[in-house]
């Protein structure tokens, strides 16, 4: 086992996370031909194993390039000039998301609701009613920037499917602590990160293709050239890649899918589960608030607002240096009033008593200063 550095924190962020020693060591084996037999039966594994992750049968792409290239690929892939999406907008990540679909040209109508909150499902239904046509719903099921989630994937997947529309979902903070099983819930696109529940190292996105989209992509070809599905999957079906991979990643990726695996669905969702609710009782103790209306409330990204009086800046230095911790800020409005605590991938009863102590005696120290 390599020893961890002396500098190694405990990553309590929503992302980059904690990673094993086993996955970390995982990226020094050798450099190997990306076109050569090795790297095919190591791509072709690790391609198996992405399909468990997301519970398809249908097509699986690694991208070396961080979630928000996985997003792109989805917007480039099936937006084109003119096109109309629905996008939910409820934090900052569905707001990137509106803007990429406006970058590749189309039209985002925004299903807008109050940060910590969710847009009803009602509205989705109602602007897709009005909206008639449209190409995708894109929406972001967990908003890791308000500690948000979605509770509604599969239903409104389905309503995009009933108006003949693609279904696409970002899960770049919640696959793998939450289960969602694209095939089951008529899922067209569903994208996620390495760095997060997967808790690889950062640098790879995952992506799941049905086949609807692939059918799509042969009477569209796409303008794009590094995310371009259907060359990911002509060399896919060779076992390779059409660049040139990120090589560690992937092994590390390969080890941290073996790690899930071995885990299995069932214990991976219930220690999220529970996690996260020692989690929300510890911050509630501390009399902290959380940001997340209780019926909304993420299993992977825990947000609370600080007491009066605490300096975001100092509580998250003192965290870091005097207790070895690393939490997050809050984002665009958040900011200073909000930390975050991810709950993700490697999070452990240890990881959370850990944690709550520190976050109790530092607001206590800041509080008293
Ligand atoms: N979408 C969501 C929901 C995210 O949480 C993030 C990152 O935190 C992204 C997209 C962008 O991912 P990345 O920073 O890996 O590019």
């Amino acid at each position: 086992m390599m020893p961890m550095s002396s500098e190694q924190k405990l990553i309590m962020l929503p992302g980059p996370t904690n990673v094993s020693p086993r996955v970390m060591q995982a990226m020094l084996r050798p450099i190997i031909n990306h076109r050569g037999d090795a790297f095919r039966q190591l791509y072709g594994g690790l391609l198996g194993k992405a399909r468990q992750l997301f519970q398809t049968k249908g097509e699986v792409l690694v991208l070396s390039c961080s979630g928000t290239g996985g997003v792109e690929t989805a917007v480039f892939n099936l937006i084109r000039p003119g096109d109309t999406a629905i996008v939910p907008v409820f934090g900052e990540f569905s707001s990137r998301l509106a803007e990429t679909v406006e970058l590749a040209g189309g039209k985002a109508v925004q299903v807008k609701s109050e940060f910590g909150k969710v847009p009803p499902l009602s509205d989705l239904q109602d602007a897709m009613t009005k909206a008639g046509r449209f190409k995708a719903l894109f929406l972001v099921h967990n908003e890791t920037s308000t500690g948000v989630t979605a509770p509604y994937a599969r239903e409104a997947s389905r309503m995009a499917r009933d108006h003949g529309a693609f279904a696409v979902i970002d899960a770049i903070s919640s696959l793998g602590g939450y289960a969602i099983p694209v095939d089951e819930w008529g899922i067209d696109m569903c994208v996620t990160g390495s760095q997060k529940c997967i808790a690889a190292p950062p640098g790879l996105a995952l992506l799941s293709v049905s086949s609807k989209v692939v059918d799509f992509l042969k009477t569209s070809p796409p303008k794009t050239r590094y995310f371009d599905i259907p060359r990911y999957l002509e060399y896919g079906a060779n076992g390779e890649t059409p660049f040139t991979p990120a090589l560690p990643l992937y092994y590390a990726m390969d080890e941290a899918l073996k790690e899930f695996i071995e885990e299995g669905w069932t214990k991976r969702v219930q220690r999220h589960d529970e996690m996260s609710k020692a989690i929300y009782d510890g911050v509630a103790k501390l009399g902290l608030r959380a940001v997340a209306s209780p019926d909304v409330r993420s299993k992977t990204v825990i947000a609370t607002y600080y007491p009066p009086g605490v300096d975001d800046s100092q509580f998250r230095k003192s965290m870091s240096q005097d207790k070895g911790i690393v939490v997050a800020g809050g984002f665009g409005p958040f900011k200073g009033k909000v930390f975050r605590i991810g709950c993700m991938g490697q999070i452990n009863g240890g990881y959370v008593d850990r944690t709550l102590k520190a976050v109790g005696e530092t607001l206590q120290k800041l509080q008293h200063a």
